[in-house]
């Protein structure tokens, strides 16, 4: 790791803190040349590989930006987007493997945007799972209306 500043390639580390949600590591180093203090971080690989067999890392913000055009006039906010990507990395993680494939985590969005909103899940779903019928729509929206019928069940028992 060159230092940033002077480009020496050796630096000594001062400090090291767990993240605390225990996924990372943050090394603060020192360069013996410059002397001045930079910040790494450590984290254990996760892969995505696309359709076409490119692997390229795991990157939350990609997550947000799939999932923001689905979120367009609704409301959601950029901490919900956030804590979806968040929600969506730690389940991927999760799954132990340093390799993991596009879809999974197209799937692993499905769950944490259902409960987001709707209708971004509606539009999301629709593109990422090929929906070409009315039908395929009519499953979804009876999906969500069984869901949300068992939640204001559960509401109504929670008040008793
Ligand atoms: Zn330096």
């Amino acid at each position: 790791m060159y230092c940033p500043f002077c480009r020496n390639p050796d630096s000594r580390v001062v400090d090291s803190r767990i993240q605390d949600d225990g996924s990372a590591i943050r090394r603060r180093r020192q360069c013996p040349k410059c002397g001045r203090r930079f910040t790494t971080i450590e984290t254990t690989s996760l892969t995505v590989v696309k359709r076409s067999g490119v692997g390229e890392p795991f990157s939350r913000s990609k997550v947000i930006n799939g999932v923001r055009k689905a979120c367009q006039g609704r409301p959601v906010t950029e901490d919900d987007l956030a804590m979806l990507a968040q929600e969506v990395e730690e389940t991927v993680r999760g799954s132990g493997a340093a390799e993991i494939q596009a879809h999974e985590v197209g799937l692993a969005i499905l769950g944490p945007l259902r409960k987001l909103d709707h209708v971004a899940y509606l539009r999301f779903a629709s593109v990422y799972q090929s929906f070409d019928s009315l039908e395929d729509f009519e499953a979804a929206i009876e999906l969500l209306r069984s869901e949300h019928a068992e939640a204001t069940a559960d509401d109504a028992f929670d008040e008793d």
